[in-house]
Parts: C-alpha cells; sequence; structure tokens
C-alpha cells in the first residue's frame, strides 16, 4: 500500500476517482496536474492541499496562481509542469491525462522509481518497449489501472511463468455489431454513452470505435511481455468479467467485480494487499446471462488495425494512437464524421515508415507528423 501519490489528469474521470480513493484510504496527495479545468483543480487543491499543481495551459495556470494565491501551493505549467508533478516527492504516481502526452512524463516517474498506476495506455502504445525496460532496469513498479489489464495483472499474481494466452474482454460498445452503413450518421452524443462505463469523451469514442480494445491489446502485450498471438479478444457485452487467462494447463482464471474503475484504481493504489471497499457487489441472483463472442473484425476495422499495427512494431502503433487522437478530437468537433475516424487513422498508418527499434526520439517525431496528416496542419 502507498502512503502519498502524484495524480496527472486529477479533473478526468480516472483523476476524480484516484483522488477520491486517495482521500477515503488515507493517502497523502502530494500533486495535482491538469490540462485548462482550473475550477476543478482549485476545489481539488483546497480539499487535497498538494504542495504542487500544474496546469498545461499557460494563461489559465496564471489564472490558478491568483486564485490560490492564500494557499502554500507551487504552481507549475506547460509540459514541464506535468513532468515535474511527476517527480515530485511521493511514492506512486497515476497517469489519468488522456493521450501521449503522458510519455515523458511516465518515463520521469520510473526514473524516480515510483509506482506507476498506470491508466494512461496511450504511453505504452507509443512506447511500450521503451517504458518497459525503463522500468525494469530502475526497478520501478507498473501496476495497471484499465480494468481489463488489472483483471489480468490479478489473475497472473504468483503464475506468470504459467500464462499460456490472454482472454481479453469488451463490452463491444454501444454500436456492436453495426454496418459501417449504420455508423456513418454517428454523432459525437451517440458515441460518448457507453452501456456499461461513464469515461472521458476521447476513451468513450475509443470503445465505440473498438480502437480502445486495440489499444489495449498493444498494451497488454507490453505490459505482460507477450506476442500478439498470444491474445484472443473476446466479446463480453455485460462487463462482469474484466478479462481472464489461460494457464499451461488448460486452467481459465477469470476476474470478476461490477464494472466500476474505483476498484482497480484502489487495488493499484494497495497493491499487494487489499482494502475494504465502498463499491457495489457482485449479485449472481440478479445477474442475468453471461455471452461471449468472437469480434466481428470486418464491422471493427479499428481493432483490426490495432492488431495489424501490434504485429507490425515500430513505429506503427504511436502513428496509429496518435492519428487516432487527432481524428477523435475532429470528430467529437463536430469537423469529421464517425467513419472518417477509421478513414483517417488508416491513411496515416498505411504512410508509416517501417522501424525496427524506433528511439523516443522517432516515436516523438512519427505521433507529431501522423497529428499533423490528420488535421492538415
Ligand atoms: P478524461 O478526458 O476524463 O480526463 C483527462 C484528464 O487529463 C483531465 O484531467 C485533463 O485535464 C487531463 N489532461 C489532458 N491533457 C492534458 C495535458 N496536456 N496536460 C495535463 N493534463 C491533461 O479522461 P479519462 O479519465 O477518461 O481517461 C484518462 C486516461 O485513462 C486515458 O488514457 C484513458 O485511456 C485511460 N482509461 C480511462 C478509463 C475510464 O474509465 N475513464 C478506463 C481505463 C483507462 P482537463 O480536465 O483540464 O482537460
Ligand atoms: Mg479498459
Amino acid at each position: 500500500m502507498i502512503h502519498s501519490v502524484s495524480i496527472l489528469g486529477s479533473t478526468g474521470s480516472i483523476g476524480r476517482q484516484s483522488l477520491a480513493a486517495a482521500e477515503r484510504l488515507g493517502i497523502r496527495v502530494e500533486a495535482l496536474a491538469a490540462r485548462r479545468n482550473i475550477s476543478l483543480l482549485e476545489e481539488q487543491i483546497r480539499r487535497a492541499k498538494p504542495s504542487y499543481a500544474a496546469v498545461y495551459d499557460k494563461k489559465a495556470a496564471a489564472d490558478l496562481r491568483v486564485a490560490v494565491a492564500d494557499m502554500p501551493v507551487e504552481i507549475g505549467e506547460g509540459l514541464e509542469g506535468l513532468r515535474r508533478a511527476a517527480t515530485v516527492d511521493c511514492e506512486a504516481v497515476v497517469t489519468a491525462v488522456s493521450g501521449s502526452v503522458g510519455l515523458r512524463p511516465t518515463l520521469d516517474a520510473i526514473a524516480a522509481k515510483k509506482r506507476i498506476c498506470l491508466a494512461n495506455k496511450e504511453t505504452l502504445v507509443c512506447a511500450g518497449s521503451i517504458v518497459m525496460k525503463a522500468a525494469a532496469d530502475r526497478g520501478a513498479e507498473i501496476v495497471p489501472v484499465d480494468s481489463e489489464h488489472a483483471a489480468i495483472f490479478q489473475c497472473l499474481e504468483g503464475r506468470r511463468d504459467q500464462l499460456k494466452k490472454i482472454l481479453l474482454t469488451g463490452s463491444g460498445g454501444p454500436f456492436r455489431g453495426w454496418t459501417r452503413e449504420q455508423t456513418a450518421s454517428v454523432t459525437p452524443e451517440q458515441a460518448v454513452r457507453h452501456p456499461n462505463w461513464r469515461m472521458g469523451a476521447k476513451i468513450s469514442v475509443d470503445s465505440a470505435t473498438m480502437m480502445n480494445k486495440g489499444l489495449e491489446f498493444i498494451e497488454a502485450m507490453h505490459l505482460f511481455g507477450v506476442t500478439p498471438d498470444d491474445i484472443q479478444v473476446v466479446v463480453h457485452p455485460q462487463s462482469v468479467i474484466h478479462s481472464m487467462v489461460e494457464l499451461v494447463d488448460g486452467t481459465v482464471l477469470a476476474q470478476l467485480a461490477v464494472p466500476d474503475m474505483g476498484l482497480p484504481i484502489q487495488y493499484a493504489m494497495t497493491w499487494p494487499e487489499r482494502e475494504p471497499s465502498p463499491y457495489e457487489r457482485l449479485d449472481f441472483w440478479k445477474m442475468r446471462d453471461m455471452t461471449f463472442e468472437a469480434p466481428d473484425l470486418a464491422k471493427t476495422p479499428c481493432l483490426a488495425l490495432a492488431m495489424d499495427c501490434a504485429r507490425r512494431g515500430g513505429v506503427a502503433p504511436a502513428v496509429m494512437n496518435a492519428a487516432n487522437e487527432a481524428a477523435v478530437a475532429l470528430f467529437l468537433q463536430g469537423r469529421i464524421g464517425y467513419n472518417d475516424i477509421y478513414d483517417r487513422v488508416a491513411e496515416a498508418v498505411r504512410r508509416a515508415p517501417d522501424m525496427a527499434d524506433p528511439t523516443l526520439d522517432d516515436i516523438l517525431a512519427a505521433d507529431l507528423e501522423a497529428r499533423q496528416l490528420v488535421t492538415g496542419r
């Protein structure tokens, strides 16, 4: 169990739940970071009393400095501020920013040997090999917050060497089974309404396109050191099983719980111990069916593309991720249609250079280029 934490992305869906969990568990919050939502960040600062807070947007940072002038908190800004928030004096960092902007601060936190409570999957998709190697070299713990990976992590505790196959479950999102013709007119409002989970806008759209499962496929490869052939995606619309592992002898272990991100967040903080929690319990009498099906890759081209990028390696996953971030932002702004997300990402991936062992600079350059290609800037 950790005793102090820094929360990157504290005003977001995972960030707010992480702050609540820290408060409930009596964990000291040493730093907070957000992009521009300073009204919520101010509330959080007044409550949690961190010594440091970072705001990515410089104008918002200046406004926050004025607003909390009566508090003993230092306010940083820009990427530097976010990186500093990742390295303040504390035991663990919750990486709950959205997007590959989380990459550098995560590497900084690893270099400072902090436990990473990892929600920001984009970081592993972009630079999983570099991040996992840095963590191993430095002896920094990475405990996944993403519910599927938290499930796999728990199923594998004490038996990593017995793993045969990962069964990565996913609900299939709100448009499961829809054809391209049917999804053509999907609006941002429809796409962010997930049947089982309340999440930030970007990941909700990713869940609808199944890109989220694709990102998680790559995230699982890196976290658990397996190849694409060792991971099978299983559509399980009820989201009761959060993922499973098949062991060498054929035994399958699953982790079940109500779909509430509070649970994996708490476990990432208390691991390897467990603490009581206030979350709803599974009631097997009320549970209706649990069903399973194979993903229809023809109807979920983003998932198929991510699986291809996982096999291709190099900068392909980083390009896919960056193009997806840019395309989803355009979709949420109403500037492109739902089906354009896949089209733009696929185009960026087609143009991605082949590179065997990209450096961090290669990855960041490919990320930037993919964003520029998608936004036309
Ligand atoms: P949200 O959009 O709800 O929150 C994102 C957070 O990151 C906000 O606090 C935002 O600040 C902050 N942020 C964004 N860009 C920057 C930046 N450049 N600098 C500093 N802060 C920044 O996202 P979620 O909480 O839904 O997701 C966060 C991460 O967790 C993602 O990687 C997602 O894939 C992952 N995840 C989320 C799950 C969920 O249930 N929500 C489940 C599993 C994984 P501001 O509010 O000021 O914009
Ligand atoms: Mg997930």
